[in-house]
């Protein structure tokens, strides 16, 4: 299970790290709100918590972007101050839970095990970007209102696409996640490559907007073409 501690006080970044490794947790820390909001962009993580007095770049701001791309991770926030206004303002921008500082680690490990099992709560049932819909429910995919017919390996893709939208999905990561496979393999490459080339024509052929972009050498991205 991997874990982002974002914290600017070195003190308490270092006692969160002791306390999750001792859990077993592969656990990354980002000591500002820049390197934690490019670390959660970047990288998967089954869990964030995430500090909101940072420097530069407020914990609640990067809370509220990052969900609206539609991550998923839960989010357990730290706060300083115990006013309700800040809890109420952290829950809105997407926090799973929250601690009021100071806290002590057992708790923050508890509130974690807690996390991790129930999953979110508010399961995003429905996916969008642009004009591109997915139903996570009846599993219907649409386009500017025009049903679209995926094969279940397509739709997976997609979700996981959509689910990363704006962010570069790796070879790597469609391997791992997608496909569950340990290894990334020439030959699952070519199948990979196969997908993206037979999706890509599902959603964007018909459109004069193309979301489903290659990024050379990287992977694929679902965003809309720069002009
Ligand atoms: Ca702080």
């Amino acid at each position: 299970m991997r874990v982002l501690v974002v914290e600017d006080e070195k003190k308490v970044a270092r006692a969160l790290r002791e306390g999750l490794e001792a859990e077993h947790y592969d656990v990354r820390v980002a000591s500002s709100g820049e390197e934690g909001f490019f670390l959660v962009n970047n990288e998967l993580f089954d869990c964030v918590v995430l500090d909101l007095m940072l420097p530069h770049r407020d914990g609640l701001e990067i809370l509220a972007t990052v969900r609206k791309r539609g991550l998923q991770t839960p989010v357990l926030i730290l706060t300083a101050k115990d006013t309700i206004h800040d809890r109420v303002r952290g829950l809105d921008s997407g926090a799973d839970d929250y601690l009021v500082k100071p806290f002590a680690i057992p708790e923050l490990l508890a509130r974690i095990r807690a996390l991790l099992r129930r999953g979110r709560t508010d399961q995003v049932l429905k996916l969008q970007h642009e004009d591109l819909e997915m139903d996570l429910v009846t599993r219907k995919v649409a386009r500017a209102g025009q049903a679209i017919e995926l094969t279940v390996k397509e739709f997976e893709i997609l979700e996981y696409l959509l689910r990363h939208v704006s962010r570069v999905v790796s070879r790597e990561m469609l391997t791992r996640d997608v496909w569950h496979v340990a290894a990334r393999a020439t030959p699952l490459d070519n199948v990979i490559d196969v997908s993206i080339a037979r999706l890509r024509r599902k959603i964007d052929d018909a459109f004069p907007v193309k979301l489903l972009q290659t990024v050379r050498g990287v992977g694929f991205v679902l965003r809309r073409e720069r002009g």
